[in-house]
């Protein structure tokens, strides 16, 4: 299949066209690089470009008879959100949106959106099913929610097959190729993790220690990198083969706190890891743990990398190699 990928110079995006060609797909990689990074796009063809630029998409998909999308461009920082909502609104929705009607426009009819466990802010119960209430606490999270509201209606309407994967917190690197995580600024735990095995930062900054949890630090349920992207290859060859639109959650249904993430890190870095403990960061959940269960049942999906230490491990060996990123 033919496979337009939004957002591939990104982290997951660039996992995603990796494994797409893995699997005998070909990826084409439309992305600004406003986060992304050219390197990071190891197979397939590479253009330069917003998904909110109409013309240019329309013509992507002529030129390079596109069957189905992949949509990962986003910004995705929650803070930011916060205090600069139109921003987030004008990329995750407006672009989208625009994204949208140049598939439509064009006869494309097969998407898969990356959403979040955002969508569901303060979890009423743990591990968190599909149909879980959904009260974002993030403009972030509300417009990946307003987002999976429009494909329901972009389906009823134009029959615009989607499936949106809801990803938990994704995490390591592809363990041969050379690409991982660089997000500038980094925002994520484990890479500020190991960067500070790797003496790039002084310490760890804890946010919050007096959560109900068992050690009183945040929970979360990490999932490595190319098990997401094998998601998206199950979920496209299923639009492929007449699936019908629908949402999964994909995470391990492991919790893990803030505290046992640094913990593996010591002991795959073999380093030494200072952490300080400073306040709650606004807006963070205590605990977030996903049900995967209906992408095992419907869609066979099965994570090669569930166990936390070789998630770390393959983001150890993608750091080890590359402290400044894919910066030099
Ligand atoms: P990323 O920033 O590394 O990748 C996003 C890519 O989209 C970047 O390469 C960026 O340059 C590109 N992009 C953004 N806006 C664009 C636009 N208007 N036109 C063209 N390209 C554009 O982020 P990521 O961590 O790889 O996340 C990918 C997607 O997954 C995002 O939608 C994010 O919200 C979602 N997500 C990520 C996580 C996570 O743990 N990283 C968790 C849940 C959901
Ligand atoms: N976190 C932290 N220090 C940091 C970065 C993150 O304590 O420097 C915590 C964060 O508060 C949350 C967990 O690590 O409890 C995971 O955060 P991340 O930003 O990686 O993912 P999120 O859960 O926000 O998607």
């Amino acid at each position: 299949m033919k496979v337009l990928v939004a957002g591939g110079a990104g982290y997951i995006g660039s996992h995603v066209g990796l494994e797409l060609s893995r699997w005998g797909h070909q990826p084409v990689v439309l992305d600004n690089l406003v986060k992304g990074h050219r390197q990071a796009v190891v197979t397939g063809k590479f253009i330069q470009g917003d998904v909110g630029d109409k013309a240019l998409v329309k013509q992507i998909i002529q030129e390079e008879q596109i069957e189905a999308a992949v949509h990962l461009c986003a910004y995705s920082l929650v803070g930011e959100s916060v205090t600069e909502p139109a921003k987030y609104f004008h990329n995750n929705i407006g672009n989208g949106l625009s994204f949208l009607d140049a598939l439509r426009e064009s006869g494309v009819n097969k998407f898969v959106f990356s959403s979040t466990a955002a969508v569901f802010g303060e979890p009423e119960k743990i591990p968190i099913p599909e149909d879980h209430p959904k009260n974002p606490t993030s403009p972030y999270g509300f417009s990946k929610l307003t987002f999976e509201g429009i494909l329901k209606f972009y389906d009823r309407a134009y029959g615009m097959k989607y499936i949106a994967l809801r990803y938990f917190n994704a995490a390591g690197a592809d363990p041969e190729a050379a690409i991982g995580e660089d997000h500038q600024p980094e925002s994520h735990l484990i890479p500020i993790v190991l960067q500070t095995a790797q003496g790039l930062r002084p310490h760890i900054e804890i946010f919050g220690t007096d959560y109900p949890t068992s050690d009183g630090t945040c929970v979360r349920d990490y999932i490595h990198v190319n098990d997401l992207a094998q998601a998206h290859i199950l979920a496209l060859e299923a639009l492929a083969k007449g699936a019908d639109s629908t949402i999964y959650n994909l995470g391990n249904g492991q919790g893990y706190s803030n505290r046992q993430v640094i913990e593996v890190a010591k002991k795959v870095s073999g380093k030494v890891i200072s952490v300080k403990e400073g306040p709650r960061r606004p807006g963070d959940p205590a605990v977030l743990v996903a049900s995967a269960n209906r992408i095992k049942e419907e869609l066979g999906w099965k994570p090669q990398y569930p166990q936390l230490e070789k998630i770390i491990e393959t983001a150890w060996r993608w750091h080890a190699g590359h402290p400044n990123g894919y910066e030099g």
